[in-house]
């Protein structure tokens, strides 16, 4: 299955790179035949994973409305055309920007964010296996919507960062083992619409702090064999990265951060990779835009799956093949939203971008890589 989706994408995008995506298994088949030869290599293991991620899941009322039938919310049918494309991937990180604080607090939409569970679950059965917490929303419920999300997310298994239950839980570094390749994430928010941490609640959620980054990264990174950082940041509908974006970027390069996964401006902007102060490569995807919302303005409807390959040769670690994958938000059978591959879309799409527009927009500054 997941080759065949591959094999799809490769064919709407030749230039994209997406070839060796797909075949990151199967490397350790000769392994116990190698150490009884060559015990002395043991170490050199050989290993390359996929990472995928996507941009924001903001469920406004005209969103999960449509898909409740007898108070019960299902998002399958909605995210069904793009479960393979978070499926394929070792890892998918997705930013949950509203936060499923359950039905039992109300649900509620713009300006003031809750969701239902069912759209915890559903992610998860379409493949997503972390869900970033810290954005601007984290705080629209309170602390309350916070505990029972993460109540939620303990019991379905899903790992999350950014957003914390208590002091313990926002100390606990999220290194994943995948496939042998451990990934440190973290993640970040530029603020949180003014609503303040409530007071003793200081842990709930990490701001953008440099101190603090610098702290986290230092400690992180000695664990890890990448580090993976989630922001949110920038200008809503812009679609470049600002100043302090950039600015931003290269401090989290100079920190010998992996990748930066960027999101917040609802809007794809371009990626870009970053030499460190230490001469290493950071890989930064400045905006992913919607994953599944409900907005209407010019280009938020497009988002992506961000992919990219982390290819470990004893303490070498690479970030190879960097790409992104367009989705776009169309009207569903019964005029719910549901999110589908843009090749498949038929549907125009609100600023009248084409795939091969948005390809260009993405790899501006990252020509050699398509
Ligand atoms: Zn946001």
């Amino acid at each position: 299955m997941r080759k065949l989706y591959y094999g799809l994408t490769c064919g709407v995008f030749l230039l994209s790179g997406c070839s060796s995506a797909g075949e990151s298994n199967g490397e350790n088949e000769n392994s116990e035949a190698q150490t009884e030869e060559e015990p002395e290599k043991q170490e050199q293991e050989d290993e390359s994973i996929t990472i995928g991620a996507a941009g924001d899941v903001l469920l406004h009322g005209r969103v999960y409305k449509r898909m409740e039938e007898d108070g019960e919310y299902d998002f399958t049918p909605a995210l069904k055309a793009v479960t393979p494309m978070l499926e394929e991937p070792d890892y998918t990180i997705v930013n949950q920007e509203s936060i499923p604080g359950g039905e039992e607090l109300g649900l509620s939409a713009y300006p003031s964010f809750n969701s239902p569970y069912a759209i915890v679950d559903d992610l998860q059965d379409a493949g997503v296996d972390m869900l970033s917490g810290a954005n601007n929303h984290t705080l629209d419920r309170g602390m309350e919507a916070v505990n029972n999300a993460i109540n939620h997310y303990e019991q379905t298994g899903m790992d999350y960062v950014g957003v914390y239950k208590d002091e313990e839980d926002a100390n606990r570094q999220r290194i994943i083992d995948v496939k042998d390749v451990d990934m440190g994430v973290l993640s970040y928010t530029y603020g949180l619409n003014g609503i303040e941490v409530p007071e003793g609640h200081e842990y709930v959620v990490q701001e953008i702090d440099k101190e603090k980054i610098q702290e986290d990264v230092k400690a992180i990174r000695d664990e890890s064999d990448i580090v993976v950082v989630n922001m949110h940041w920038g200008d809503e509908y812009e679609r470049l990265p600002n100043e302090e974006q950039k600015e931003l970027a290269q401090f989290l390069a100079d920190l010998e951060v992996d990748v930066v996964i960027g999101h917040h401006p609802h809007v794809l902007q371009p990626m870009e990779r970053l030499e460190g102060e230490e001469g290493n490569e950071t890989l930064v995807f400045y905006s992913l835009g919607n994953f599944y919302s409900g907005q209407d303005n010019d280009y938020t409807d497009t988002g992506g799956v961000a992919t990219f390959d982390v290819e470990k040769d004893g303490e070498d670690v690479k970030v190879t093949e960097p790409n992104i994958d367009f989705t776009q938000v169309v009207p569903g059978p019964e005029d719910q939203y549901t999110v589908k591959p843009m090749a498949e879309a038929d549907h125009p799409a609100n600023g009248g971008e084409t795939e091969e527009e948005l390809h260009e927009h993405v790899y501006q500054w990252l020509e050699d890589e398509q």
